[in-house]
């Protein structure tokens, strides 16, 4: 069970899912592949909320609306999801709905306080990232992350389990794997389907 991204955005005005077709077409063209969509849906990557929870976001004549993030959060304390593609989302969105307030929270772990996304607020997080990447979220888990040295990074690889071998290591930063096949043998090299 992970902590899943939720970005919602608040404009002034109460629109319907037509008047934000070109939004949500501009959007896709980013963003499409990031976002969540149903096979008995329409695909749509910015959708009208009018659902009766998440409430505490609303304001009389404001519209909700949600992108249907498919990551994982990434925030102090839970390092985990694509950061950086939430602030591109973001980027973009200012410049679709001028003037909205967007929102970005986690949907549990403790990280659900509704955290308005502005640059400030987008600033500090691209600063978290630049210190730590995913490394605290990563390392938290138990395994010998030090056994290893990526060759091309320099930092202690992290192992993210046994995958049915001995030990499967991996470097977030460059893709290098070693997997121990047994006591003596291993095989290392870039592995992108970690
Ligand atoms: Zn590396």
């Amino acid at each position: 069970m992970g902590v899943d991204a939720e970005i919602f955005i608040k404009v002034k005005g109460e629109l319907t899912q037509k008047d934000i077709q070109k939004q949500n077409y501009i959007f896709g063209c980013a963003f499409h592949q990031y976002t969540w969509h149903s096979k008995d849906e329409p695909a749509l990557s910015l959708k009208i909320w009018n659902e009766n929870y998440f409430n505490d976001m609303k304001e009389p004549g404001h519209t909700l609306i949600q992108v249907p993030t498919l990551g994982r959060y990434y925030g102090e304390g839970y390092e985990r999801g694509p950061l950086m593609t939430y602030v591109a989302m973001a980027e973009l969105l200012e410049h679709l709905f001028p003037n909205c307030t967007i929102f970005y929270f986690g949907d549990s772990g403790g990280c659900e306080s509704r955290k308005e996304f502005h640059s400030v607020r987008r600033y500090e997080l691209i600063e978290h990232f630049a210190n730590w990447g995913h490394e605290p979220y990563e390392r938290a888990f138990s395994g010998q992350h030090h056994k290893y040295i990526c060759p091309n990074c320099n930092i202690g690889m992290i192992q993210n389990g046994f995958k049915g071998r001995l030990g499967y290591f991996s470097c977030s930063g460059c893709g290098w794997h070693v997997n121990e096949i047994s006591a003596t043998e291993k095989q290392e090299g870039f592995d992108i389907k970690w």
